[in-house]
Order: structure tokens, then sequence, then C-alpha cells
């Protein structure tokens, strides 16, 4: 029990660092110089950071499948997709913009920014605006919610499994701020398609809320202390947005 208990509390103190590392980063990024820059040795840190997160989520997978039979198809199409669009796409390609194909619209912005290969934007918004709504209409919430998410279904099956965090009550939250988010990103889609001249500080905004509500917020307090679907119930917009896809009715023969 207390080797378990210190394994979840490393791991925790892992997460804290690396996005502690992030916000640091950032805030030296908005520094009122303009090219106040954190140092090299910050960049060289947090990405270590990352990978030894990536390699101890690989060991809870491999851990959970041979334990857990029930969940093993699961696991293994969450880890497929992870894995595959978090780092062997992005690495084999030499651009980590790859990873917007899993994370489209209106989880992110990220295939927008200037950088992002013209092939992943386009994959990118195929699978926010066609992929999903078709598998949503098929499968249900589950399909990608349920097996593809690299996000909140990943973490939920890996990291979130080691806390008892209790699962979060439909409540207040749970009803403003996810439509609220969805809203503000349908109107960000319209004003970068009408106005590309707003893309930066567009972009900019969501990706200082993606810190603080998918990254900050649900690795450092969400998952230990409200559950492994915390950000799904509380904030996800995407979540939102398959939720009110509309459903093949089930048909009994
Ligand atoms: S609610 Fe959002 S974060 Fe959670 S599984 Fe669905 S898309 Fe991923």
């Amino acid at each position: 029990m207390k080797v378990k208990q210190t394994a979840r509390f490393l791991l925790w103190f892992l997460f804290f660092v690396t996005f502690t590392t992030e916000c640091v980063k950032i805030l030296f990024e908005f520094g009122p110089s303009g090219g106040h820059k954190p140092p090299e040795s910050t960049y060289a840190f947090f990405w270590t950071c990352l990978l030894l997160i990536e390699l101890v989520m690989a060991g809870l997978i491999v851990y959970a499948v041979i334990r857990y039979p029930a969940r093993r198809a699961r696991l293994l199409c969450l880890a497929a997709a992870h894995f595959t669009v978090i780092l062997v796409l992005p690495m084999l390609l030499g651009d980590w913009s790859w990873t917007c194909l899993l994370y489209p619209w209106p989880h992110s912005l990220q295939c927008f920014d200037p950088a992002t290969p013209r092939a992943a934007l386009v994959i990118s918004l195929a699978v926010g605006l066609v992929a999903v709504p078709l598998m949503t209409y098929r499968w249900g919430i589950r399909a990608f919610c349920g097996y593809l998410c690299p996000h909140g279904a990943f973490f939920s099956e890996t990291y979130g499994r080691l806390f008892p965090g209790k699962p979060v009550r439909s409540g207040k939250a749970t009803r403003i701020i996810p439509p609220l988010y969805f809203a503000l990103m349908t109107a960000a889609l319209a004003f970068i398609l009408f106005r590309p001249d707003y893309t930066d500080p567009i972009r900019t905004a969501q990706k200082l809320s993606y810190f603080f509500t998918a990254e900050f917020f649900y690795f450092v307090i969400g998952i230990p202390l409200l559950g492994g679907r915390s950000y799904c119930m509380l904030v996800c917009p995407m979540g939102y947005f398959i939720k009110m896809l509309p459903k093949r009715k089930a048909h009994s023969s």
C-alpha cells in the first residue's frame, strides 16, 4: 500500500513539475520585453519530463493489458491512437504539429497554426468535422471518447486509474462551462475562417486556456481530486460537441 501511494505521489509530482515548467515557459514568453525567452535548458527539461510521462503511461498500459483482460481491446485502441499521433507520427515526420490530427476543432485550434503543414490541417479538419460526427452517428459517444481520444480517454484509463477520485457530479459547472467553451471555439473557428489575419491572437488565447484547463487543471488537480474524467465532464468542448451530435437509433429486429 505504501509503495503504491509513493508511486502515485511521484507520478503526480512528475506531472506537477512538468506543467509548472510549462507555466514558467509561458510566463517568460509573455515577458514585457517581447524578447524575453526561457533558457534552452527549460525546454530540454520540459521535453524530458514529457517523454518520461509517456514512458510511464506506456508501462501502465502494458500492466493493465496483462492484468485486466476485459479492458484489453479499449486499452490497445487508446494506446495505438495516442502513441501513433502523439509520438510516432511527429517523430517520423520531424514535426510536432501533426499531433493536431487527434486534437481537432473544437478540442483545439492547433491545426490553424501557421507552422502546421497543409496536409495536417486538412486531415485534422476532416477528423473533427466529418470522421468524428460519422463515427458518433454510427457508434455513439463511446467511439471517440471511449476508444480514440488521446487526451481524456487515454489519461483517464492510465494515470486516472491510479486515483480513487469520485466521478464528477452533474452540476452548474458541467452545464455552463462546456457549452460556453464550445460557443467560444465556434466563434473562434468562424473568425479564423473569415478573418485569417486574427488567427495569431485567437490561437494564443486558446493555447492559454487549453494549458490551464486541459493540462494544468486536469493533470495536477482534476485527476487526483475529481477523477479521470474531470476534464471531460467539466470543461471539454469536444465532448460537448460529440454529445450534441445525432446518434443512430438502435433497431430491435
Ligand atoms: S470529453 Fe473531450 S477529452 Fe474527454 S474523451 Fe471526449 S473528447 Fe476526449
